[in-house]
């Protein structure tokens, strides 16, 4: 893809600036057929803004002085107009602030709106780009991706997370790479240590050889454990599957002898579509990934969209705090059609094959009740309109939010069973954005703090008899695998292209040594102390994934 240089960035913003001014002008004839002549003068203050020179001259010298995205640019600009209209407590001043706000909303959708027209790949190639929404890499034709390098994002953001469910490498959180790298330039990356050579020279092209060659040969030794169960060495089995996010991921997923599928994020299969899905195309969506799963359980997620995922039907609002705004659940509940839809099309795929439900971002036990009845009125209609379905279908809880582990007790009393997703558990735990590069060195699941979460939620679920799974990324580190069957974890379920060595990584320790590495972890105080305590135990049985491979 290429870089971003300013001409581009700038011809985006001014794009971008004449189409909002478009909207608000029909806008406003449409207000004024609507309501009357007054009604519609009140988009002028609106477009009075888009035509501030002053303003739009900040705007423009961030793109062309300090190298910023047009986004970038006009947000910081935004910042700076509205901070003396926030700091005086005058009620017409704050109106103005509205106005400012909701331009820069147009403004922001309108170039997402351009940033969505990705250049076509036209062979297979390496992707650079400032950054990748979900629903953009869900768009490109993944087949001939072969690698992924990008300025933000973090481990567990979802370009990482695709990448490697897919298995190819990803560096991400570069800040400047896609400046940097020149569009048709030759490309070496190495994933697991963050590494990008442009335009590699031959020793270094040979040392690539070599470790991918080495890597496959790691990887074939893996591979002929694949129908061995994934279980300890004295015999303590852990149910291991793969997560999904894309149909393409399923034969990964299988060849790697994943059992199931953990996690299937249903948000993708409307990121494919330029619609909203309707329940004949989502049914037929969750028929393929059952009928391609096989006899193995697959387990849908409910739409989980907000923070970094962000669907048109969400109508392009623009939150301060997208991670802590309309999430998941939350989505799910204020848009009840989008919601009864989907569990109509889950429901009755649960006819199909061997499957489970889960909800997103649950962070009360209001919210759990409240699918419920929605469940309840799908089953309602559905046996109405005699529509074969599953009437036990398990319904179970995401466990990605500090509430949902302090009220694990009672969210156990009322669901089927529980997934933690760690992603969000430790982003929300250690308040770190999972998306923000600057930060992202401190999202580590290996904390005391979120190892001490995992352990009472799973005490939690036990208590009341329901299994506990793990669906977030901890679980395809085989350190961080280990420390959670010593917390009882029932089922680990990774990206796709993790489960060999996962499934190593569980085979070469016994729950003994499992739970008493786990007792001292969540005994320790950093996360420092828990990930040098795992490496120096584990040394023997993970020194195939933990020394290096040069
Ligand atoms: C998680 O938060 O760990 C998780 C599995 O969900 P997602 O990564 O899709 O937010
Ligand atoms: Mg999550």
């Amino acid at each position: 893809m290429p870089g971003t240089d300013a001409s581009a960035e700038t011809q985006r913003l001014e794009t971008a600036l004449l189409s909002t001014r478009e909207e608000l002008l029909e806008l406003q004839d449409q207000l004024r057929a609507r309501l009357g002549r007054e009604h519609a003068t009140i988009l002028d203050a609106q477009l009075l803004i888009l035509e501030d020179e002053d303003f739009l001259g900040e705007v423009r010298s961030g793109i062309e002085k300090e190298d910023m995205g047009a986004e970038m640019a006009f947000t910081r600009a935004m910042a700076e107009a509205l901070i003396p209209l926030d700091v005086s407590g005058d009620a017409l001043f704050r109106e103005r602030m509205v106005d400012f706000r909701d331009v820069e909303q147009r403004v922001l959708r309108a170039l997402r709106g351009r940033a969505e027209t990705l250049p076509e790949i036209k062979g297979p190639c390496i992707l650079v780009a400032r950054e990748l929404t979900p629903s953009q890499t869900a768009a490109l034709d993944l087949s001939l991706v072969q690698g992924f390098v990008l300025d933000e994002g973090g481990q567990t953001g979802h370009t990482a997370i695709i990448a490697r469910s897919l298995g190819v490498p990803a560096v991400v959180g570069l800040k400047q790479a896609s400046r940097e790298i020149e569009d048709g330039v030759g490309l070496a990356i190495d994933g697991g240590r963050g590494h990008v050579f442009v335009e590699p020279d031959a020793p270094t092209r040979k040392r690539f050889d070599v470790r991918i060659a080495r890597r496959k040969q790691a990887e074939n030794r893996l591979l002929t454990m694949r129908e061995a169960p994934a279980e300890t060495t004295d015999g303590h089995r852990i149910e291991l599957s793969a997560n999904i996010e894309l149909p393409q991921e399923i034969p990964l997923a299988r060849a790697n002898g994943a059992r199931g599928v953990g996690l299937v994020r249903t948000e993708y299969f409307y990121f494919r579509s330029s619609h909203l899905p309707t329940e004949e195309e989502q049914l037929q969506s969750y028929r393929e990934v059952l009928d391609s799963v096989g006899d193995g359980d697959v387990i849908f997620r409910a739409l989980d969209v907000g923070g970094d995922k962000l669907l048109a039907a969400m109508g392009g609002v623009r939150e301060y705090n997208p991670f802590l705004g309309v999430r998941g659940a939350r989505f799910l509940l204020r848009n009840p059609e989008i919601l009864q839809t989907q569990l109509r099309a889950l429901y009755r795929a649960s006819a199909l094959g061997s499957m489970k439900l889960m909800f997103p971002m649950i962070c009360d036990v209001e919210e759990l009740r409240a699918f419920h009845s929605h469940c309840e009125r799908v089953r309602d209609a559905l046996t109405r309109e005699g529509h074969a379905f599953d009437p036990d279908l398990d319904l179970g809880v995401m466990i990605e939010t500090p509430s949902a582990v302090a009220m694990a007790p009672e969210l156990a009393q009322e669901c089927d069973f529980f997934s933690l997703g760690t992603n969000d558990l430790t982003q929300y735990l250690l308040a770190v954005d999972r998306t923000n590069a600057r930060v992202n060195y401190l999202a580590r699941p290996e904390h005391p703090a979120v190892l001490r979460a995992i352990r009472d939620t799973i005490k939690a679920g036990h208590e009341a008899g329901i299994w506990v799974g793990c669906c977030g990324e901890m679980g395809s580190n085989p350190l961080w695998a280990i420390l959670l069957v010593g917390l009882g974890i029932d089922e680990i379920s990774t990206n796709a292209a993790a489960v060999p060595m996962i499934k190593k990584a569980i085979r070469s320790v016994s729950i003994d040594q499992a739970r008493t590495w786990a007792e001292e972890a969540l005994t320790m105080t950093t996360a420092d102390e828990v990930e040098r305590s795992m490496r120096m135990r584990s040394k023997q049985q993970l020194r195939e994934f933990l020394g290096s491979d040069d």
